[in-house]
């Protein structure tokens, strides 16, 4: 079983999955580093400072490096949504994902782009329209912890079947950040 965890930078993805590894059930690829390390992309972007991805190689990476001998392999990326069937998008309220942001030493405009990304759910629009399975969880007010113990829930509650109750508590569209376009 394949799991992307995505969402809008700074949302949590990495800090959430650096935790969840620890735990000898998962295998977790950082997909955003092998991409860097493996040269995956066909592009440099350096107007926007990022790379543009090799999603075809990439997906074949994925497959060869998932490993069998775990019950699932999490995938740690803005990009899993493009690989995996199943996804969990992080979100973040925009005013706190400023703050998130800030501290990075992103540029005005790139921090403002994955505001307004943010806060029009491009990235949850996307895995609704491509994956089989979506879930959305808020990681606003929570803690790295809370979160991570929310997506082992997800993934267990998955793997028992328990599809519809998952999609009840974790349905997609139940984070509304449209008031960031009206202060
Ligand atoms: P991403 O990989 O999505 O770009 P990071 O994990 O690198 O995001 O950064 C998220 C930041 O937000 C970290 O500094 C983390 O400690 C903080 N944070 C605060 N609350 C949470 C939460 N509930 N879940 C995940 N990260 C959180
Ligand atoms: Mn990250």
């Amino acid at each position: 079983m394949i799991i992307g965890i995505t969402g809008t930078p700074g949302t949590g993805k990495t800090s959430v999955t650096k935790l969840l590894e620890k735990d000898p059930f998962y295998q977790v690829i950082h997909l955003n580093e092998l991409i860097k390390e493996e040269k995956l992309y066909s592009e440099v972007d350096t107007e926007r400072d990022c790379v543009v991805a090799d999603m075809d190689l990439v997906y074949d990476r994925v497959l060869e490096l998932q490993d069998k001998s775990y019950p699932v392999t999490i995938v740690d990326s803005h990009l899993s949504h493009h690989i995996a069937d199943i996804v969990i998008v992080l979100r973040t309220s925009p005013e706190k994902l400023k703050d998130r942001l800030n501290k990075r030493k992103y540029s005005f405009e790139k921090v403002q782009e994955n505001l307004e990304a943010e806060a029009l759910d491009i990235i949850l629009a996307e895995a609704v329209d491509w994956c089989e399975k979506v879930f959305e969880l808020d990681t606003t007010g929570g803690t790295v912890e809370g979160t991570s113990k929310d997506i082992g829930r997800i993934i267990k509650g998955l793997r028992r079947g328990e599809t519809e109750e998952l999609e009840q508590e974790f349905t997609p569209g139940s984070v509304d950040w449209s008031d960031y376009f009206f202060d």
